[in-house]
């Protein structure tokens, strides 16, 4: 069976190095011929919105899934429909107001409240096309600075935790949800994660949020939701209908990782066991590549190499660590961020 791939980046490269043992051949398509997974697989190269490749992508291959969620489902490409997703399957949100104009801006700013945050409503990723304002005065720069489009505005949320919940369906509606995972970003891109986190009663709700959204759409395939905790109760901040950055630490940490059992979804296998099999934490390597000696010295660690060119805020590549405890997974993490000279106030 030929997996057809709409984009070609580290997730795609990771989807077809799980798929390699099940029997699985991989088709992509990219703007880039020297992706990350074309080292893995061929790569038709052209936009996106390329129908004839799209077509002939089609055509070579009995399945398709996506590597970039703003090419995949219209709710997850536009903040405001995820939003109002949330609103209405009763999963709280963050305050919020679609946003045309200028002068739209100051009056979502007047209604929500400051601090707040102005988002792009499309194609925004990493914390770019976004801008955290604190004062009115800087509402015409961050229009301006944003370019000119479609915005959301949201009340900023002090919260005491970042988490996600990562789950796959399959065809036949059977789930395998993940542990709770626990998210730290800088500058608004993914820095640390760690799972199980435990944290009996929040990850009770972010499961049956989850499931919620999974079954709303019919989904077939990996999803994950990221959330604020505030208050010991969760607000949700984004939805990604695809694997994701913080259900990497899988690979290594769970039965069945993320990428297995996508595949195992959109191919109509049976899914496995999404149970973790250790305590493991996950350190994305952003902008430069450390010496692989130095985190693969570490015993239990595991380093993964997009292949991609060093730049700065880019994602290049993750290790991850699994330890028997923890505790354990506790101080290894912290080890681990002082070798990679990771400053993380608040990580474990
Ligand atoms: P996003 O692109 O929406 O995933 O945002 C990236 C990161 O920026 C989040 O994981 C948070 O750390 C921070 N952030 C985004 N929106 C808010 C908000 N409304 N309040 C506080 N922090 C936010």
């Amino acid at each position: 069976m030929t997996v057809g791939v709409v984009g070609a980046g580290q997730l795609g490269r990771m989807l077809a190095l799980a798929g390699y043992p099940l029997g699985l051949d991989f088709l992509f398509l990219d703007r880039s011929a020297d992706a990350p997974a074309a080292a893995l697989a061929p790569i038709l190269v052209g936009d996106f919105t390329d129908t004839a490749l799209l077509r002939r992508l089609a055509r070579r291959s009995q399945v398709i899934s996506f590597d970039w969620e703003n090419v995949a489902l219209a709710t997850g490409q536009d903040r405001v429909a995820e939003k109002r997703l949330f609103q209405r399957l009763g999963v709280p949100t963050t305050r919020f107001a679609a946003v045309n104009s200028q002068a739209g801006l100051e009056r979502a700013a007047e209604r929500i409240g400051l601090p707040g945050v102005v988002k792009t409503r499309r194609l925004g990723y990493d914390g770019k096309g976004q801008r955290v304002i604190h004062d009115g005065a800087e509402l015409a720069a961050a229009w301006h600075a944003l370019g000119s489009v479609a915005l959301i505005y949201e009340e900023f949320v002090p919260f005491e935790a970042e988490v996600s919940a990562l789950g796959a369906r399959a065809r036949d509606g059977s789930e395998a949800l993940y542990p709770l995972t626990r998210n730290w970003h800088t500058q608004g891109i993914l820095r640390l994660s760690v799972a199980p986190w435990k944290a009996p009663a929040i990850e009770r709700q972010a499961r049956a949020h989850l499931r919620s959204v999974l079954r709303a759409f019919n989904y077939v395939g990996v999803l994950a939701i990221e959330f604020f905790v505030r208050d010991g109760r969760l607000i949700a901040n984004e939805l990604a209908p695809r694997v994701h950055n913080s259900g990497h630490w899988t690979i290594e940490g769970a039965i069945t990782s993320q990428f297995e059992n996508h595949l195992r979804a959109i191919s109509g296998l049976p899914l496995g066991s999404p149970a973790a099999v250790g305590h493991a934490a996950m350190v994305n390597l952003i902008g430069r590549m450390p010496a692989r000696r130095a985190v693969l010295a570490q015993p239990g660690t595991h380093l993964h190499d997009y292949g991609k060119q060093a730049r700065a805020g880019r994602k290049l590549g993750h290790c991850t660590l699994v330890a028997p405890t923890a505790r354990e997974r506790d101080r290894r993490t912290r080890d681990l961020l002082r070798r990679l000279a990771v400053p993380l106030e608040g990580a474990p």
